[in-house]
């Protein structure tokens, strides 16, 4: 944020200077403030230096998203983060990697958990990704498809609660978001969306008490 301050600021002094006049940087000088410092870093194309094929979560395979299917942004500096939102793909691994990478699915997550407890990344967590149904809960949120069928509890596997509790858990750590499931939440607990994932054979219970207990263990 610091410097952010300075930069926006150097951009008043440039601005009051070609306008001229007291009155008139005065005025530029509260625009500027009130417009470069909230809407500037939110313009396409503006978002943090990264690092091609940079992962959030040690050990996940990078595999990048259509950019049609998530928003470049700066978080947690433009929208805080304070959920996570948990889906099941509704098929294999790799048809929801695909589908992630299809310009024309509209939708993608950030991760994507295999039954073999594997961890793909597709979106870094700066980005909004479009898999919430609900542009609030894209922005605020970080999303983790698990593969399987919501009709298949056998599709959840051990090793898949443990490594998606481990990936979650870490995402607390590093936005300060609580531990509850206030703030972990299934897609179907999306206002206005018409998917049911992860479903009734989710084991809400088991996993709250590994993402906890991961939590304590990173602590
Ligand atoms: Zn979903």
């Amino acid at each position: 944020m610091g410097a952010r301050k300075r930069d926006s600021d150097r951009r008043i002094g440039r601005r009051a200077l070609l306008v001229g006049g007291a009155a008139a940087a005065v005025g530029s000088a509260f625009l500027a403030r009130d417009e470069l410092s909230e809407l500037y870093w939110r313009l396409p194309g503006v978002r943090k230096p990264r690092v091609e094929g940079a992962v959030d979560y040690r050990g996940a395979r990078w595999v990048s998203a259509s950019e049609a299917n998530f928003r470049w942004a700066d978080r947690p500096d433009d929208y805080g983060i304070d959920m996570i939102v948990v889906h099941v793909t509704q098929g294999g691994l790799e048809s929801a990697v695909k589908a992630f990478q299809d310009p024309g699915h509209q939708a993608a997550a950030h991760y994507i958990v295999g039954k073999d407890g594997r961890v793909t990344q597709m979106i870094r967590e700066l980005d909004v990704a479009y898999h919430a149904g609900n542009r609030g809960y894209n922005e605020r949120s970080v999303g983790i498809e698990h593969e399987g069928f919501v009709d298949r509890p056998q599709d959840f596997t051990d090793v898949m609660y443990e490594a998606s509790a481990r990936l979650a858990a870490g995402i607390c750590r590093r936005y300060g978001i609580p531990v509850d499931r206030e703030h972990i939440v299934g897609h179907v607990e999306v206002p206005g969306t018409d998917h049911t994932d992860p479903g009734e054979h989710w084991d809400w219970d088991r996993y709250m008490k590994l993402v906890a207990a991961a939590h304590t263990a990173t602590a």
